[in-house]
């Protein structure tokens, strides 16, 4: 059966000195837009506030509205850039102020979103999405073509969507244009349609654990380790971030270093990316049942230890990744339930520790003596959650083809059911590719 799904394809750039003007000039003219919205909106709703009666701008139509009547005034230069660029700082500001208002009256969940905030050319990431216009991915695959931009040359080669797009399975909704760390990059929204395996075959089951000292630990005993070059990026990244440290506030030094940091941050979040989707790719192809644990969001509130920030962004994106490749490789993926104490539990005979420190790398069960590595514990209870799953009538619970998240065993929720080509709602299907490392 097949699917349609959307996906992003994701390129870096080489963009020549005169596009890379085009480019910031697109980017700054969306962030324009988006600022003088945000101040019109304020100006409203102050207005509004003293009583008088006027209407506030809220969604893209009105905003666009009224910029199409303000932007000779505020902005003679605007014909510099394609009008997609103030259309898209628009709607982001629609969407910010969409999120603001439905998080106040208890519409979304999460924690509470504040009232947009001016974007700064320091803080906000450069970008400019485009939706109509000429957009198309060049047939030597090594350009592409972006509205008023023109033609350009991409860093690496736009073969996987360009495959698609010339077999008729994939169709660009969007390119967003976005500068990270001094480089450029293009992301295709793409709708793609996929064939969808019932099953891959496979009737292993995999537990793995997203560890602090490697990539993953999977309950067969494998030891996924990092990236090699990652243990040297994050090195390089503990010096420099002493160094930034060290340097006076505001000096040419201190920008000089900073720029460095997020060169050096962009590169180590791109070898973590990299690895982490060679083992999904893996687990989702080779096994017919992956157990990941649940986030714990609430203890992932910023945490300020570098490579625990880095384990638990990892976990998250495992998450995500699995999410879309068990449906496309046909495996199954369990989640367990956020209070399932994976790391505390024996997975010998099942004695629960009460407290386990962070630097204790070792498990050691007082009930029966067991020693096994931290992160290989977690990982076999994870996959030992399947036989107790399977004892409470999983299998029939899916052969219904449910996708709804079903607590089972108290244990396990049933993220996807095997062969319903249905895409997990939470997980998305959008995933990033061609990442460069
Ligand atoms: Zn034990």
């Amino acid at each position: 059966m097949t699917a349609t799904a959307l996906q992003a394809y994701r390129f870096a750039l080489d963009p020549t000195p005169r596009q890379q003007r085009s480019l910031a000039s697109h980017a700054g003219a969306a962030r324009f837009a988006y600022n003088w919205g945000l101040h019109l909106v304020q100006e409203r709703l102050e207005q509004r506030q003293a009583g008088e009666d006027i209407e506030v701008p809220w969604t893209l139509p009105a905003l666009r509205w009224e910029w199409n009547r303000a932007k000779h005034q505020v902005a003679p230069w605007w014909p510099d850039n394609s009008k997609e660029a103030y259309s898209s700082g628009l709607d982001a500001l629609a969407q910010a102020l969409k999120n603001w208002s439905d998080s106040r009256n208890g519409r979304r969940k999460g924690r509470p979103v504040g009232f947009p905030r001016c974007k700064t050319k320091r803080r906000a990431r450069a970008s400019c999405r485009f939706t109509t216009g000429g957009i198309r991915v060049l047939a030597d695959r090594k350009h592409i073509q972006l509205p008023r931009i023109g033609v350009v040359r991409t860093h690496e080669s736009t073969r996987k969507l360009a495959r698609r797009l010339e077999h008729g399975t994939a169709r660009i909704l969007a390119a967003t244009i976005s500068r990270t760390a001094d480089r450029w990059f293009v992301s295709f929204t793409v709708e793609v349609q996929r064939a969808i395996p019932a099953s891959n075959g496979k009737a292993s089951v995999v537990g793995v654990d997203v560890g602090i000292r490697h990539l993953a630990v999977l309950s067969t005993g494998a030891v996924i380790s990092n990236p090699r070059a990652l243990e040297g990026s994050l090195r390089g990244l503990r010096r420099l971030n002493r160094e930034l440290a060290r340097r006076a506030p505001a000096s040419r030094r201190r920008n000089r270093t900073r720029r460095r940091l997020a060169r050096l941050h962009a590169r180590a979040v791109n070898l973590r990316q990299d690895g982490l989707h060679k083992l999904t790719t893996g687990l989702a192809t080779r096994h017919g049942i992956v157990v990941v644990e649940q986030l714990n969001l609430a203890g992932m509130v910023r945490n300020r230890r570098l490579a625990r920030a880095l384990s638990d962004t990892g976990m998250a994106e495992l998450r995500r990744q699995l999410g879309y490749k068990a449906t496309w490789y046909g495996c199954r993926l369990l989640v367990a339930d956020p209070f399932f104490p994976s790391s505390k539990t024996c997975s010998g005979c099942g004695w629960v520790k009460a407290k386990l420190t962070l630097a204790e790398l070792i498990f050691r069960c007082e009930a029966c003596g067991l020693r096994i590595d931290r992160d290989l514990n977690a990982a076999r209870n994870l996959a030992k959650l399947v036989q107790d799953v399977a004892r409470s009538g999983w299998e029939t619970q899916t052969a219904r083809g449910a996708d709804r998240k079903s607590q089972l065993a108290g244990q396990v929720a049933v993220k996807r059911a095997a062969g319903t080509g249905s895409f997990p709602g939470e997980t998305g299907t959008v995933q990033p590719q061609g990442w460069t490392a």
